[in-house]
């Protein structure tokens, strides 16, 4: 290979891409390229800990400097690659400069989506994406009072179990009519509800934001069912875009993510890509899926990096999430939405519960609610491909340990 493997975007993905490139005998000049200016970290604690302003940001890094001097990764932080040109190989920088690759990874993630109606911009509305929103947000929530979460989706219900354990007056808004409904089914959602009620969370489901006012010290938020809060701090958890923007100029094929087969390669053979900005198949779900979790970002870059090196490797790995919610931990095993059927294991409350999801009796994944044991079980057995059916998980007596490590 001629000039060096570039890696595009230094956060989960494009780490673990350098990681198994040297791990997988790499030995070639390798640049690692991102627009942020931190050492590359760990996002998931920017919703959690990190908030309660007891957790240093060193501890979210991946690796200390040196790690990338000893492994000769030539890191470039603070720089952004404006465009790919495919035909010269060539990256054009912002800072005008050029550089060349002989092989390419994208590993761009994603960014928030922003709201649009009025008032949107005002200060005190934070998102949180980035470690600097996630320090901006800390430092608020030191002298903040009244917030209002916009958006029942994890990151939302994430902060606001924070702001509530920091003994802030938390209200959320939702336009769905229920908590999470893109990831988890009813029965979660009401636990959901339930729980952050309980803990003190004012809750309005099935109501868009129609407009964010300046009011003296104070911000008012007006729903379009015409409730009004007001608040000193609005922190937006509406979802992410792929950033494809790049990829896309470039001629390579996007749909709602970059597209990339089961090696996580793209239309252009030179060319990988990884996380969250891709649209990729996972030959376990043996479908296209786009997913946003640490699992595929890490997973589907050891594939990435197989391919650069030459390797055949597919991705077909059971997917894998989890949110912590005050003491709760939901941990989601495989993609159990939509389903025909589901066996609750265990009682519903915070003592610990696990949904199991089946289509034509056939295991799909599961929702433990602080039952880890039965989360490492479900992934174990949808991995090895272990038959087990509705019957069986809704059987106390049954031991799913046991059957996964048949
Ligand atoms: P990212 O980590 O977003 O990294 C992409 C990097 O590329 C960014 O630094 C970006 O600035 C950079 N970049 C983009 N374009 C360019 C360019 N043109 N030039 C240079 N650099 C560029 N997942 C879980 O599984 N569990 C959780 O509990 C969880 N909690 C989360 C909490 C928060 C607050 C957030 C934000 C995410 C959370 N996630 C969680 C999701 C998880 O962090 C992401 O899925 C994961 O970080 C995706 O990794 P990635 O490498 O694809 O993208």
């Amino acid at each position: 290979m001629r000039g060096p493997v570039v890696v595009i975007g230094a956060g989960q993905a494009g780490m673990q891409i350098c990681d198994s490139l040297r791990k997988g005998g790499y030995a070639g000049p390798l640049v690692l390229i991102g627009e942020e200016s931190s050492l590359p970290y760990q996002r998931p604690p920017l919703s959690k800990k990190f908030l309660t302003g007891t957790v240093d940001a060193d501890r979210l890094l991946f690796r200390p400097a040196d790690f990338y001097v000893k492994n000769d990764v030539d890191l470039r932080l603070g720089q952004r690659v404006c465009a790919i040109d495919r035909q010269q190989r060539t990256l054009t920088l912002d800072d005008g400069g050029t550089l060349t690759y002989s092989k390419l990874a994208l590993a761009t993630g994603s960014r928030v989506r922003t709201l649009s109606c009025p008032g949107a911009d005002l200060d005190g509305v934070y998102y949180i994406r980035t470690l600097d929103d996630g320090k901006s947000l800390c430092e608020r929530l030191t002298h903040a009072e009244r917030i209002v979460v916009i958006g029942g989706g994890f990151i939302g219900l994430e902060v606001a179990a924070i702001a509530r354990e920091l003994d802030k007056s938390v209200v959320v808004i939702e336009a769905t009519d229920r908590l999470m409904a893109r990831a988890i089914p009813p029965i979660l959602s009401d636990f959901y509800a339930s729980l952050h009620r309980e803990r003190g969370v004012g809750l309005f489901l099935g109501q868009g934001v129609k407009e964010i006012r300046r009011d003296g010290d104070m911000l008012s938020l007006e729903t379009d069912a015409g409730t009004v809060e007001h608040a000193d701090t609005i922190v937006v958890g509406i979802g992410i875009v792929p950033n494809v923007e790049i990829a896309e100029h470039s001629g390579l094929a996007c749909r709602n993510g970059i597209i990339v087969d089961a090696r996580s390669v793209t239309d252009d053979p030179d060319i990988v890509a990884a996380g969250d900005c891709t649209m990729h198949y996972n030959g376990f779900l043996a479908r296209e899926i786009r997913l946003e979790s640490v699992q595929n970002a890490v997973d589907q870059a050891k594939v990435a990096a197989a391919s650069l090196c030459g390797q055949d490797k597919t991705y077909a790995v059971v997917p894998w999430f989890w949110s912590d919610q005050y003491d709760v931990k939901l941990q989601m095993a495989g993609i159990g939405q939509p389903h025909e059927e589901y066996v609750v294991r265990g009682t519903i409350g915070p003592d610990g519960f696990s949904i199991f999801y089946f289509n034509e009796g056939a295991l799909l994944g599961a929702d433990s609610v602080n039952r880890p044991a039965d989360h490492m079980a479900c992934r174990k057995l949808l991995a090895k491909g272990i038959a087990i059916g509705p019957e069986q998980v809704g059987d106390p007596a049954f031991d799913l340990k046991q059957a996964a490590q048949a």
